[in-house]
């Protein structure tokens, strides 16, 4: 890009600016640093058509996002199906369910993805050779696989009893993966000391402003492939709630930039009840978190007991007229049966979270049975299949033979030529 569109980090609590470095919290008051872009600037220079006419990736809607030339890492990363899920919509009682997909993000089935492809592109400008992160494990999976393509060294710190897919699917590409003893907030703050005394790039630590700025691609996406329009509800499950928070600036820069046309829409948030500290606050009409110290759900990937953006998540909740639930493991493991069962979708626990929250949205009628929703689906259920195991039937077995395929049909009321 000829001229910066990315003018520079500001505090988001006093509006200090700062230069585009390694740094993420103000020093005047503590405030997160946050991307800030030159929005006149981007008007005058993208449209619907120059976006359409780019590669299907994320990198499409490249003038919002934080660094400063051509990105290097994560180039086929996004533009996962938007699917019209109609059967879904008919089980949930809701006229209309779209499932943004990023169960099949490209490299490692996430949505983190989108994240990690602008924290190691901006981590490689600002000269870091090795790149970490603190994860729940999907974070882990993918600094993994984008740092091994991109030929950087890495470090994954997690919490030592994640699913052991997850924990698999990160020492495959070859990293560091450490394992500790903790849950994680005590991974975070170990790992804001170790990038401290180390000097690394951590992409959810030091480089944070610039990871939490791809999760804008999100909504991009579902704005573009709804044929340039704001959906009216959007359901996000929240870890530190930064997905929530991005996915509502996507929607508001557009119309900024006039890419989409103004118009009222509705963010809520899902969490699994054994790690609820934003649902919680939301139900409770606060907007102060109060910490989980040691969260308890089968939904891992989401069990943060302090999360960072929860504050602000509550805030877009609020201004938005939308609501927060949450859902117990029992029924995060029927959302991901039902998604599967109408959609053909196999999501992991966290997108089992999401459609047992919009499932009792919808129920209560915080989502009008009237109205478009947008589900988002954020990783793979083969990523968390021991959650779903149990609850599974056993296939049935039977010897080669058609008189004992004959038997087993007739029990089934499926007779031959049915
Ligand atoms: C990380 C993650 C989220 C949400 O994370 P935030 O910290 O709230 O941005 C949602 N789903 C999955 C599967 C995740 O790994
Ligand atoms: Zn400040």
């Amino acid at each position: 890009m000829s001229e910066a569109l990315f003018s520079n980090l500001k505090c988001r609590e006093c509006g200090r600016l700062y230069p585009k470095e390694a740094i993420h919290v103000c020093e005047y008051d503590f405030g997160p640093l946050e991307a800030d872009y030159d929005y006149a600037k981007i008007k005058g220079r993208v449209s619907r058509k120059l976006i359409e006419g780019r590669p299907g990736s994320m990198w499409r809607y490249r003038e919002f996002l934080p660094i400063d030339g051509e990105p290097t890492v994560g180039l086929q990363v996004g533009f996962t199906p938007l699917v019209k899920a109609d059967r879904l919509a008919q089980a949930l009682g809701v006229r209309e369910v779209f499932v943004k997909n990023d169960t099949v993000n490209y490299p490692t089935l996430s949505f983190k993805d989108r994240v990690v492809s602008v924290a190691l592109s901006r981590a490689r400008e600002l000269g870091f050779k090795i790149v970490a992160c603190a994860s729940t494990g999907n974070l882990a999976n993918s600094v993994a696989a984008n740092a091994a393509s991109a030929g950087l060294k890495s470090y994954v710190l997690i919490p030592a009893d994640l699913e052991q897919t997850k924990v698999l699917n990160s020492l495959v590409y070859g990293t560091n993966v450490v394992g500790i003893h903790g849950p994680y907030d005590q991974v975070n703050r170990l790992c804001s000391e170790i990038a401290g005394k180390y000097g690394w790039g951590f992409v959810n630590v030091n480089l944070r402003p610039y990871y939490a700025e791809g999760s804008k691609t999100m909504g991009y996406e579902i704005m573009e492939q709804l044929g340039w329009e704001i959906p009216t509800h959007t359901v996000v499950c929240m870890a530190s709630g930064s997905l929530l928070t991005k996915i509502h600036k996507a929607y508001g820069e557009w119309i900024k930039t006039g890419l989409v046309e103004k118009k009222p829409f509705v963010i809520h948030g899902a969490q699994a009840t054994g790690c609820n500290p934003i649902s919680e606050a939301m139900k409770a009409g606060r907007d102060i978190i109060r910490p989980v110290p040691r969260p308890k759900t089968i939904a891992k990937s989401l069990a943060i007991g302090t999360p960072a953006d929860g504050y602000y998540a509550v805030k877009v909740m609020q201004q938005t007229g939308g609501s927060a639930e949450d859902a117990s493991d029992e029924e995060i493991v029927e959302g991901i049966r039902l998604l599967a069962e109408t959609e053909g979708i196999f999501a992991e626990t966290a997108g089992g979270v999401t459609v047992a929250c919009a499932k009792k949205l919808i129920a209560s009628g915080k989502i009008p049975a009237g109205d478009r929703v947008v589900l988002c689906i954020t990783g793979h259920g083969l990523k968390t299949a021991e959650a779903v195991q149990e609850s599974l039937p056993e296939p049935r077995c039977i010897h080669p033979s058609l008189r004992e395929f004959d038997a087993l049909v007739a029990g089934d009321g499926v007779g031959a030529g049915a």
